[in-house]
């Protein structure tokens, strides 16, 4: 064991003694939940500082990304570091409640959705498996916004999870660096994040940078009592890791966004390089022999200009020299094919923010054009399509292909769509630099911690192996048959449900039945994602029910959770869409409870955690082949939900694994659709021909829902039939969609009666959800990408 009870437990009263000046039987929750917290920091330090030296001397992965959405960190912890029975007793003892202990702690809420959890997925990952990489970020001030619904729409409100500090984030003053920009010079002042492993002693790093201005306070001008000027580099400094974008389909804010990637990228290389002369001297060709950096999406690419800054200006090395160094370190992890997604920056911005880095840009710019040029001699259109800046803009997506090794889509699917048609081009030039990475997800967190019932069921069954080694799963599947364990499993699946309807209750103030069917969708709003067609329904579905009482259904309670981009009006038109139709249904006394509609204030990882284990249905759902991958669809899967769902993203693989019988696809595939648009696609046609549908997108404006003046329900109307300057109508397949859509949810209703064939779907995703650890995907970057080996102390 790591360290004994009563160790620990005197270690917790001295740092409660040292924190707040008080004894235990003064404390409370949230007082013990630090003593806590920082006596697990003591305990592990040792480690920490043997894993950094350990790792110092070989070779290393760095994953910058601009998001990590860390969720609480306690709980996971706790498990990781197998203290969670001893922690709970000892809290027994001096009279708390673990849980309520732990619900004190803020999430980290450095994240959007997908692909900030992602990150955080891979730390859990990599330290699990003793692997050499750390994480470099942003610690935002303020993080995501904090979603509240107020008349039924979403209002924001700023995360305040550093408002008393982070026990868990660490200020390391001695290794500072300065940043660089076309208007001055701000501090990047690093916090180091202990990253804890599943049975190891091995303890990675996220590293965080904030920035501070190079001066304090303007004195003189505070003394002048101009105490707004005295503060404005201050607050110009600041700003930058003040808050996340709440962004992850257009980029706005632009110029302080653009601050934000080149600080965090230009800040962690000037470290790795630092650390990298510490022990190698200035032998910068084997740069790349210690050191890998993968770029998660298109936000840190501005590191690839910054490394050839750092290498020729800084280091004087040729540039020749510098890119050949910088195209072997870098790799690169495309997330999205939706044009709006892909960063492009205006030049002038750019130039503004960062001119020297502009300037090494553009010779990467016409360096490229050169390779071109030897390729594909005289071929004017291709340049133009391929060109890194094309007119005005600088495509950070073709930057990145051009300057690294490697570049992974995230689904097989997704890996493809790039491959053959998005990034055709591309890889036709360089086919070798095109890999498939299909994401995944940490066992630890989304089923050992967040559904510890049918963990120990699962280690009744296969023992522990799973833990680590995910693939053990398929050992359930044995039991399939086995009535004893289809009972255990729908016991299991109804206490999640009933712990959710608690919650549901308590935060909420609405009654659910835990025999309902749960059919949840949670994920960012986005149109792609149709939580629209979703609800559309669910009003066709009321509509029916009142005009047949008599219908026979199994009782649904649909559960949304989602928070929309504060300037994504569509996105926003939906979330107040959601909750008035759930006004009218939940409040409409002919309905007797048949189906009700929940939508879940703030979805976050917390309340993901509850979410997840308590699924009947998950609702995966978006136009074929728009979702990358997903990740929610793993999660659900190794609970014991079964995917409704099109054949996009990871859902392929999904259906592969555990077979189409035991999940449910509709809808277009994307062959269908590029067909569909070929031919010409009328929205009015289904609109038309579809039994009811006019019906439901109808009541959007003639007065049957009421928007309060805000005209969000038009714009929603306007997309699916009028379309836009810059798209046609219903370009997301919504209507088109709409029949199979209802047709196979009316299979569900009906399949879900019969619960043992339902329960043996279930355990049969189950069994099959070994692919999808993150434990798999990262041993494949470390194998394929990386080169890196496992390190344990
Ligand atoms: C897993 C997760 C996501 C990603 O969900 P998708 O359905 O894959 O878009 C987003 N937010 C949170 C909090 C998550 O845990």
């Amino acid at each position: 064991m790591l360290i004994e009870k009563s160790l620990l437990k005197s270690k917790i009263e001295n740092q409660v003694g040292v924190l707040f000046n008080k004894s235990i039987d003064e404390a409370n929750e949230f007082e013990i939940y630090q003593g806590l917290s920082k006596a697990l920091l003591e305990t592990i330090s040792k480690n920490w500082l043997e894993t950094r030296k350990k790792y110092e001397t070989g070779k290393q992965a760095f994953y910058f990304s601009a998001e990590f959405l860390m969720g609480r960190a306690l709980g996971n912890n706790l498990i990781n570091l197998g203290l969670d029975k001893e922690v709970k007793e000892i809290l027994k003892e001096i009279g708390f409640d673990l849980n309520s202990v732990e619900a004190t702690e803020e999430d980290a809420g450095l994240g959007n959705g997908g692909l900030g959890r992602l990150a955080a997925c891979f730390m859990d990952s990599l330290v699990t498996l003793n692997l050499p990489g750390q994480g470099y970020g942003i610690k935002y001030k303020n993080g995501i916004f904090k979603q509240k619904i107020v008349d039924g729409f979403q209002v924001e409100t700023p995360e305040t999870w550093l408002r008393y500090g982070d026990v868990w984030t660490i200020c390391r003053p001695c290794e500072e660096v300065v940043v660089e920009f076309g208007d001055g010079k701000v501090r990047a002042v690093p916090y180091d994040m202990p990253v804890i492993g599943y049975g190891t002693k091995n303890v990675n790093t996220l590293r965080l940078w904030e920035a501070k201005a190079m001066e304090e306070l303007n004195l003189k001008a505070f003394n002048d009592q101009d105490y707004d000027e005295a503060l404005k580099d201050v607050n110009a400094a600041e700003d930058i890791s003040r808050i996340l974008y709440p962004n992850d389909s257009t980029n706005e804010g632009k110029k302080l966004r653009l601050k934000q990637q080149y600080f965090f990228t230009s800040a962690s290389l000037q470290d790795i390089i630092r650390k990298f002369k510490k022990i190698h001297g200035t032998d910068f060709e084997k740069l790349p022999e210690f050191v890998s950096i993968q770029l998660n999406d298109t936000h840190p690419v501005i590191a690839i200009p910054e490394l050839m800054r750092i290498l020729c200006d800084v280091e004087g090395l040729l540039w020749n020299d510098a890119w050949a160094i910088a195209q072997k370190t870098f790799a690169y992890t495309n997330h999205t094919i939706l044009s709006e997604a892909l960063e492009k920056w205006w030049i002038g911005l750019y130039e503004e923010v960062v001119p020297r880095i502009f300037q090494i840009t553009q010779r990467i710019h016409f360096q490229f054009l050169d390779l071109l040029e030897e390729k594909f001699p005289k071929d004017k259109e291709r340049r133009e399509r391929m060109s890194i800046i094309q007119g005005n803009l600088i495509h950070m997506a073709w930057l990145a292909i051009y300057g690294s090794f490697a570049t992974n889509g995230v689904a097989a699917l997704h890996t493809d769509i790039l491959k053959h048609i998005e990034l055709k081009e591309w890889y036709e030039l360089f086919p070798e630099r095109f890999l498939n990475k299909t994401n995944g997800i940490t066992q630890r967190r989304w089923l050992l911690e967040a559904n510890p019932e049918l963990s120990k069921l699962i280690t009744e069954l296969i023992g522990d192996k799973w833990i680590t080694d995910f693939s053990q799963m398929k050992n359930l599947e044995k039991y399939v048959a086995d009535e004893k364990v289809t009972d255990r499993f729908l016991e299991i699946k109804s206490e999640k449900k009933k712990q959710l309807a608690q919650f549901i209750e308590k935060t909420q103030g609405i009654k659910i039945n835990p025999d309902s069917i749960f059919d949840i969708q949670i994920k960012r709003l986005h149109e792609y994602k149709r939580q629209l067609l979703n609800i559309l329904h669910i009003l066709d579905l009321y509509y029916r029910l009142k005009e047949n009482p008599n219908m026979e259904i199994h009782p649904v309670t649909y559960i949304f959770g989602a928070k929309s981009a504060p300037g994504y009006m569509r996105a926003k038109g939906t979330i107040r869409l959601i909750n008035e139709v759930a006004q009218i249904i939940n409040n409409d006394p002919e309905i007797k409870d048949m189906i009700k509609v929940v939508f879940i204030e703030n979805y976050n990882v917390s309340s993901a955690a509850l979410l997840f284990p308590a699924a009947d249905i998950s609702e995966q759902i978006s136009t074929a082949g728009k979702e990358a991958s997903g990740t929610g669809n793993m999660k659900f899967m190794i609970n014991g939900a079964l995917t409704f769902g099109t054949l996009d993203g990871a859902n392929v693989e999904i259906v592969e694994e555990a077979g189409i019988e035991n999940n449910y696809i509709f809808g277009l595939k994307v062959e269908d659709i590029e067909e569909l648009k070929k031919k010409g696609y009328d929205p009015h046609v289904p609109y038309e021909k579809t039994k009811g549908l006019k019906r439901v997108v109808d009541a959007l404006i003639d007065g049957t829902l009421n928007d309060e003046g805000t005209g969000l329900y038009k714009e929603l109307y306007d997309s699916l039939l009028k379309g836009a300057s810059w798209h046609k109508p219903d370009q997301y397949f919504v209507l088109e969609d709409f029949e199979d859509f209802r047709k196979t949810q009316e299979k569900i209703n009906k399949d879900f009666a019969d619960r043992k064939v339902w329960a043996k779907k279930a355990w049969i995703n189950i069994s099959n959800g070994g692919k999808f650890s993150s434990d798999r995907t990262i041993e494949e970057y470390a194998k394929e990408i990386w080169k890196i080996a496992s390190q344990k102390i």
